[in-house]
């Protein structure tokens, strides 16, 4: 069996493997998608001592600096089903086979829902955005929307409002979901306009980057043109952790794994780390400490339960 055996192959679940490899342990990386997220971001310039890269060089950065150590890194694997054993768990997989593992960190990761309306896949990283920290500065001075009323999309705008030349908010029901406080303060920026009861029903782009987004007023049946350089989606971040729900593990409401500072859960030995759990602000400097607070922990939890 693994010593520890990392499920997810992002930021968190690279970081665990690393640390975990260096204890001189059993180490295994079972990963849908080496990379994660990083793989969809075009440029990161938020990662400390790193002024700029892009995605896809941080995604093969993190592949080369696990292949340095002895991981067995299983790549488009997806994890379906996790089971406590007398003397571990057990992992079972999309195609069907299992592995053991006497600790397992889940660092599965998360995504951003989408809207779903022609031209947003299209565009996306080409003006559509999902990370207001990440990606608001390269929107300096011009015009963005933000789709979403609720605290995201209102913190989003907030901060967006600071950085940009105007925003658009756009939300769905008839009024903002926000906390109150964060309403009041975003209806005081002089650079922001709010529309409720809209649906976005399309993303338009030039071919090579968004120009506009179409909005049907939902009370008249009106359909409005915005013009504009970028579109933040703040309609939800889904923890992908649906694959654990007999598992034994706590998840929260919203579906995140509940980890305590240590990254444990509630499952002895099932440690977790980054987007999936409940950890304030998802980014992937934050993500990887985690991954790493996460090995720490099982190796922490092997030398008190395993036998030499
Ligand atoms: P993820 O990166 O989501 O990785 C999850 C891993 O788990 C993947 O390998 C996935 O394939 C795998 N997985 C999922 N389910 C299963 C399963 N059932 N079985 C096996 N494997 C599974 N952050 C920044 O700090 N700076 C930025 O500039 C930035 N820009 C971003 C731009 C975009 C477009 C997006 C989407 C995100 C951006 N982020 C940015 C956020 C950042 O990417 C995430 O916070 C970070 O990647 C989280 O790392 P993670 O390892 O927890 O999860």
């Amino acid at each position: 069996p693994f010593d520890v055996l990392v499920v997810g192959g992002g930021p968190a679940g690279a970081a665990a493997a690393i640390y975990a490899a260096r204890k001189g342990i059993r180490t295994g990386v079972l990963a849908e998608r080496f990379g994660g997220q990083v793989l969809d971001t075009l440029a990161i310039e938020n990662f400390v001592s790193v002024s700029h890269t892009e995605g896809p060089q941080m995604a093969t950065a993190l592949e080369a600096h696990v292949a340095d150590y002895e991981v067995d890194v299983m790549n488009l694997q997806r994890a379906e089903k996790l089971e406590k054993t007398d003397d571990g768990f057990r992992l079972t997989t999309a195609s069907g086979a299992t592995l053991q593992a006497k600790s397992v960190i889940v660092s599965t990761g998360a995504r951003w829902r989408k809207m779903g309306v022609p031209g947003e896949d299209q565009y996306m990283t080409k003006g559509v955005a999902f990370c207001p920290h990440c990606d608001g500065p390269l929107f300096k001075g011009k015009r963005v929307a933000v789709i979403g009323g609720g605290n995201s999309g209102v913190e989003a705008a907030i901060d967006l409002a600071g950085i940009v030349g105007h925003v658009t908010l756009i939300e769905f029901d008839s009024q903002l979901r926000a906390d109150e406080v964060l309403q009041a303060k975003l209806r005081s920026l002089p650079n922001v306009a709010i529309i409720t009861s809209a649906l976005t029903t399309e993303v338009l782009g030039d071919g090579s980057k968004v120009t506009g987004l179409v909005y049907e007023d939902r009370t008249t049946g009106e359909k409005h043109n915005v013009e504009l350089e970028g579109i933040f989606v703040q309609i939800g971040l889904l923890p992908n952790t649906e694959w654990l729900k007999d598992s034994g593990v706590s998840l929260s409401p919203r579906g995140e794994i509940v980890i305590d500072d240590r990254g444990a859960t509630s499952l002895p030995g099932v440690l977790a780390a980054g987007d999936a759990t409940t950890v304030p602000y998802k980014q992937i400097i934050i993500a990887m400490g985690a991954g790493a607070t996460a090995s720490l922990s099982a190796f922490d939890h092997l030398i008190r339960t395993s036998a030499p």
